[in-house]
């Protein structure tokens, strides 16, 4: 069976390797050169439009995608051809910020208050409206905190506009949240879903550095509620894969903030923390496999490396650490890597997760379990 994948990053490389485990054929279309997945599988070097790479992938079993901004031109020329997993549907909403949040809202998940915005001026008056801090997001192509400007009354409103580079987009009021919380899900073909522990996220510059999970001391009853929701959201888009959702949880309240209609950086833990990686569970999925066991064998946390890379002595020391990278030229603000930690107990994993920050370069405040 040959499974065609969309992208050549890191997220590509490990969902390959998680295909050559099952002893499926990945095949990967990536345009830029020496990609991550290009080291370990098949990978096409060609525009994600390009005739002949399309062509090849339409002759795959099923093709997925590792990111949201896949060209709606080339799933239309693979409609048809090949089973595209998840539905293209999912990559159309997800990859717009403002028909996500419209479908959230049509499914009665909460979000931050937000308002849709086409010019300085709509800023202005949207900013006026929510009355406080908001953040100003382009509805497309915007990741790790880029395309993204704060703005604290509506007299920041033209520079804002400038910032995120005059693209339709949406301004939501700054969340006070307490925590942020990811959910990780996987459907298969017949229908069952399966969630990992809920997820806790620190991020840093917009840019998440560190997971832990099971997430401690979340209400049940809320986090059961939010299952639902994300449930509902499979369901309504007739779902196969991997689907994250990034809530902010403020007391009661769970507020989505974005979906990611594919595996999750904040599911990187699963490798080596959960009985079935993310990875695994998404090709198991969209294979037509059954899906495998999704609870966690020890508590665990990820902790990213991003810009520059510390030697891999220093951080293969700490005990329980297991480092993927991922084959990428240093850069600032790049993930060229993570760690995975998984210990007995969470304070163990907290005091390997201080060790391992410790020894990456960089700011250190999203450091320790209370940070
Ligand atoms: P995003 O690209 O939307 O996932 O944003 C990246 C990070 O920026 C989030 O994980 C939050 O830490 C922060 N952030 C984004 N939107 C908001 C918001 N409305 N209120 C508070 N923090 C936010």
């Amino acid at each position: 069976m040959r499974i065609g994948i969309l992208g050549g990053g890191q997220l590509g490389r490990m969902l390959a390797t998680a295909a050559q485990d099952l002893e499926l054929e990945p095949l990967v279309l990536e345009p830029k050169p020496a990609c991550p997945a290009s080291r370990i599988a098949q990978t096409l070097c060609a525009d994600y439009t390009d005739d002949a790479g399309l062509r090849a992938l339409g002759r795959c079993d099923v093709v997925t995608y590792e990111f949201e901004n896949v060209p709606p031109e080339a799933l239309r020329r693979l409609a048809g051809r090949v089973r595209v997993d998840p539905t293209p549907e999912a990559l159309l909403v997800m990859g717009d910020r403002l028909r996500e949040k419209q479908l959230f809202m049509g499914l009665g998940i909460p979000t931050a208050r937000f308002h849709a915005v086409d010019g300085a001026a709509a800023v202005a008056s949207a900013a006026a409206a929510i009355g406080g801090p908001a953040i100003l997001k382009s509805r497309r192509f915007g990741y790790d905190g880029k395309g993204q400007a704060a703005l604290s009354g509506a007299d920041e409103a033209a520079r804002a506009w400038h910032q995120v580079g005059s693209v339709p987009s949406i301004l939501e009021e700054r969340v006070d949240f307490d925590r942020e919380v990811s959910l990780i899900a996987v459907r298969g073909r017949d229908g069952e879903i399966r969630f990992w522990a809920p997820t806790e996220n620190r991020h840093l510059d917009g840019i998440l550095r560190v997971s832990r999970a099971p997430a401690d001391g979340l209400d049940p009853a809320a986090v059961a509620r939010a299952r639902e929701r994300v449930a509902g959201l499979l369901e309504h888009l007739d779902y196969v894969g991997v689907l994250a959702v990034e809530f902010f949880v403020r007391g009661d309240e769970w507020l989505a903030n974005e979906a990611a209609c594919r595996v999750h950086n904040s599911g990187h833990w699963t490798l080596g923390g959960a009985v079935t990686s993310q990875f695994e569970n998404h090709v198991r999925a969209v294979a037509g496999l059954p899906l495998g066991e999704t609870r966690p064998v020890e508590p665990s946390a990820m902790v990213n490396l991003i810009g520059e890379l510390p030697a891999t002595p220093a951080l293969l020391s700490v005990p329980g650490a297991r480092l993927h990278l991922y084959g990428k030229p240093p850069a600032p603000g790049r993930k060229l890597g993570h760690v995975t930690v998984t210990a007995p107990t969470r304070e163990e994993v907290d005091a390997r997760v201080d060790e391992l920050l410790a020894r990456v370069p960089g700011p250190r405040q999203a450091r320790g379990s209370a940070a």
